[in-house]
C-alpha cells in the first residue's frame, strides 16, 4: 500500500471546502436526510403493503423508477459526469443529470467529486469510502470498516479539494443549474410515481400513496444500498480478474441491480470506458443503454473497449 502524495490534500486557492478539520455541518445534515428519510419510507412502504396489499401498479412504478434512476446514477453520474466516457448534447446531458439527481444520492458535484477522489486514492488514505478494516484499536474492525465504506462515510466526508476534482462541472452552466435545483429533482422523483399511481388507478388515493412509497421512497432506499454495496462489498468480496493496485472486486450477484456497476474490478482496471462488460455473460444494462443511445445518435465519442477481454 502506498501513501498518497501529501500535496494532494492541500486545498488549492479558492477551494469550495469549508476550512477546518470537521465535517461541514450542512453536509452532515444532508447525510441524515439522505440516509434517514428513505429508510423510514421503505419501512412505511412495507407497513402500507401489509395493510393495503402490493399491487401490479406499485411493482411497475418501483421497477420503472428504479430503472430510470439507476441508469441516471450509473450511466449519468458515474460513466458520463465522473469519467467522461462519452459526450452528449445539452438535452441529453440534462436527462442524465436529472435522472441521477432523482436517485437522491446527493447533487451531481458532490457525487462526482467524491467519486473522482475515490479513484485518485482507491483503498488508500484519502479514499472517502474505502471499506478497509478500522485501525483505531476498537472492536470489530472489519465490520466497522465495511460499515464506513457502505454508509458511514457520508457522515464524515469532507468537501475537500472539490474545485480541483471537478473543474469541468464547475464551468458547465447547465450542470451547475441542475446541481442547484437538486432538491427539486428529488421531489420530482417522488411526485412522478405518486401522480402515475394516482392516474393508473383511476384517481385513487391508495394508488398515489402506493406510488409515492414504492416508486419513490422505497425505490430510493433500495438503489441507495445497491450503489453503496458497490463501494463496500465491491472492495471487500468478489472476484479479481484484473490485478489492479486497489482491492476492487467484481460482484456478479449485484450486476442486474446495479445495472452493471458491480463489475467494479473491471471498472477500476479501465475506468474511462463506457462499458463494464469484459465477458459476454457479464450483464451491463447501463453499457447497453449507452450503446443504444449511440446507435440512435443521441450520444457520441463513446469510449468502447478495443476488444472484449474475457478473463
Ligand atoms: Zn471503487
Ligand atoms: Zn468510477
Amino acid at each position: 500500500m502506498t501513501s498518497a502524495p501529501e500535496t494532494s490534500f492541500a486545498p488549492p486557492p479558492g477551494d469550495l471546502s469549508a476550512a477546518g478539520p470537521d465535517t461541514d455541518a450542512s453536509a452532515r445534515r444532508l447525510a441524515y436526510v439522505t440516509v434517514g428519510v428513505p429508510t423510514l419510507g421503505f419501512l412505511g412502504a412495507v407497513v402500507f403493503a401489509v395493510a393495503y396489499g402490493f399491487t401490479a401498479v406499485d411493482l411497475g412504478l418501483l421497477i420503472g423508477m428504479y430503472l430510470l434512476t439507476s441508469l441516471g446514477v450509473e450511466g449519468g453520474f458515474h460513466r458520463f459526469f465522473s469519467h467522461l466516457s462519452f459526450a452528449a448534447r445539452p438535452g441529453v446531458t440534462a436527462f442524465w443529470g436529472i435522472a441521477g439527481s432523482m436517485a437522491a444520492q446527493g447533487p451531481i458535484v458532490f457525487w462526482v467529486a467524491t467519486h473522482r477522489q475515490h479513484h485518485a486514492y482507491t483503498d488508500r488514505d484519502g479514499d472517502p469510502h474505502s471499506p478497509r478494516p478500522a485501525e483505531d484499536g476498537r472492536r470489530f474492525p472489519r465490520v466497522r470498516g465495511l460499515w464506513h465504506g457502505h454508509v458511514g462515510w457520508l457522515f464524515t466526508v469532507r468537501r475537500q479539494n472539490w474545485s480541483k476534482r471537478v473543474p469541468d462541472l464547475l464551468r458547465n452552466r447547465l450542470v451547475m443549474r441542475i446541481d442547484r435545483y437538486y432538491f427539486g429533482w428529488v421531489l420530482l422523483g417522488l411526485a412522478l410515481p405518486a401522480l402515475l399511481g394516482w392516474a393508473l388507478t383511476g384517481g385513487s388515493g391508495r394508488g398515489a400513496v402506493g406510488g409515492l412509497l414504492w416508486g419513490g421512497l422505497a425505490r430510493i432506499f433500495l438503489l441507495d444500498h445497491v450503489t453503496w454495496s458497490v463501494n463496500s462489498i465491491g472492495h471487500t468480496l468478489g472476484s479479481r480478474p484484473h490485478r489492479t493496485r486497489d482491492n476492487s472486486r467484481n460482484v456478479a450477484s449485484l450486476a442486474p441491480f446495479s445495472v452493471g456497476g458491480s463489475w467494479h474490478n473491471n471498472h477500476h482496471a479501465q475506468p474511462g470506458l463506457a462499458h463494464n462488460r469484459h465477458a459476454f455473460w457479464q450483464i451491463d444494462i447501463a453499457g447497453g443503454f449507452i450503446r443504444l443511445l449511440d446507435l440512435l445518435g443521441l450520444v457520441s465519442d463513446v469510449r468502447y473497449p478495443k476488444r472484449a477481454r474475457p478473463e
